[in-house]
């Protein structure tokens, strides 16, 4: 007779009491779209990543969106970056009407390998859309010096990224301040800190601020909380075609509650991984995942690379015969289907099906899993999941 066991799932948000009591504030107040609880949300999300301005939004695709145009992103321009990376990073360049141009990454952090950016930038190119890919930074000192040597914009897609951090003129910083000209954050439940959808935009430019708080509210020019307080009647106007790409003041609140959280959740995540990698060393032929001397990961996601021998599918699937859940190694935008009609490139003379530029991204894509890594997982389960990793690859 088998015994039942517990499923270990890849990801569960550690969200509890303190969220629930916080959103009775903005649910009993009257004002439950983006309001008061945005604005403190905002602020101390600013504090915490040491930026200038941070705006909330929808979510963080909308927010690489917003980045984008505010980068002067149009029809017929190029942005530079990485087609390994959730579907969102390469979406949001086509919704301006510009071409992804996907560079390969470096094996060992799943990051773009920045020497092989400067020879695809041209003169259409307009931003380069860099990746801190499941939380590890990417070497954004290496991007923005060749940025700034081009003229063009850096964004960070540091949806993953919230907390990790940087050594920058030999101090440590956090993602986001940000160092390239935007940042934007996602708060989505698969990663660190939550508030069910929800994204953040932070930058040191005091105009493109502006417009964001615009566009996310239909580029309204006089928005509600504002008029909600005005003594005399009020009319506003429409400026251009914006979005609703609001947050809600309940998630906020949610979000605030969470950002309290986040040290703990990062400092407990760092011990779990060194952990699992202590449980893995023995397993021959496993690549475990490194931080460069430069970066401090928040630990988003826990990837290996599996010994050459191991089969991608066959060892997901003993693993989940055992109640494990795992994830494949990160996508690649390009090899989906709605990739496939040459909307994207891989720089001068590229045949989209037949591209050869990839292999690495391919490569992290098939021979790489992804473990399951959350706050409370236990000692126990971490053994499970290495012994059930171990038995998968080597019986
Ligand atoms: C999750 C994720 C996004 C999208 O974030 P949402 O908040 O779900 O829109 C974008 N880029 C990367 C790298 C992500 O991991």
């Amino acid at each position: 007779m088998t015994k039942v066991r517990q499923q270990i799932p890849i990801a569960k948000p550690w969200v509890g009491a303190l969220e629930l009591e916080a959103v009775k504030r903005p649910l009993l107040s009257g004002w439950l779209t983006q309001g008061p609880e945005v604005a403190a949300f905002e602020k101390e999300f600013a504090d915490y990543v040491g930026a200038k301005y941070a705006c909330a939004v929808s979510n963080c695709t909308t927010a690489l969106h917003l980045a984008l145009l505010a980068a002067g992103v149009q029809p017929g321009d190029q942005v530079i970056t990485v087609s390994h990376s959730f579907i969102a990073t390469a979406n949001s360049i086509r919704y301006c009407g510009a071409l992804p141009v996907f560079i390969d990454i470096e094996p060992n952090t799943f990051n773009v390998d920045p020497e092989l950016i400067e020879k695809r930038i041209n003169e259409r190119t307009r931003a380069i859309l860099c990746v801190h890919q499941i939380g590890m930074p990417c070497d954004l000192e290496k991007i923005v010096a060749i940025a700034r040597r081009h003229h063009v914009a850096v964004i960070e897609d540091a949806a993953c990224a919230v907390g990790s951090e940087i050594l920058w003129d030999a101090a440590w910083e956090k993602i986001g301040r940000p160092r390239g000209d935007v940042a934007c954050f996602s708060f989505h439940p698969r990663k660190l800190l939550t508030t069910g959808d929800g994204g953040m935009i932070t930058t040191s430019n005091p105009e493109w601020d502006r417009k964001f708080r615009l566009w996310r509210q239909h580029s309204m020019s006089i928005p509600d909380t504002a008029r909600h307080h005005a003594k005399q009647v009020v009319f506003e106007s429409y400026l251009e075609a914006g979005y609703n790409y609001r947050m809600t003041d309940i998630q906020a609140a949610v979000g605030r509650e969470q950002l309290k959280r986040l040290p703990e959740m990062i400092e407990r995540r760092r011990s779990l991984v060194k952990r699992y990698a202590e449980l893995a060393a023995d397993i021959p032929g496993l690549v475990l995942p490194q931080e460069p001397a430069w970066a401090r990961s928040n630990w988003q996601s826990y990837c290996v690379r599996l010994p050459r021998s191991c089969e991608q599918r066959v060892v997901m699937q003993k693993m989940l015969d055992e109640g494990i859940a795992t994830k494949p190694g990160i996508m690649c935008a390009h090899r989906e289907p709605a990739y496939q009609n040459q909307v994207w490139s891989c720089g001068e003379g590229c045949i989209p099906a037949k591209c050869i530029h990839l292999t690495e991204s391919e490569k992290a894509q098939t021979q790489c899993i992804l473990l399951p890594l959350f706050h409370e997982i236990t000692e126990e389960d971490q053994v499970r999941v290495v012994d059930a990793l171990r038995t998968a690859c080597y019986r």
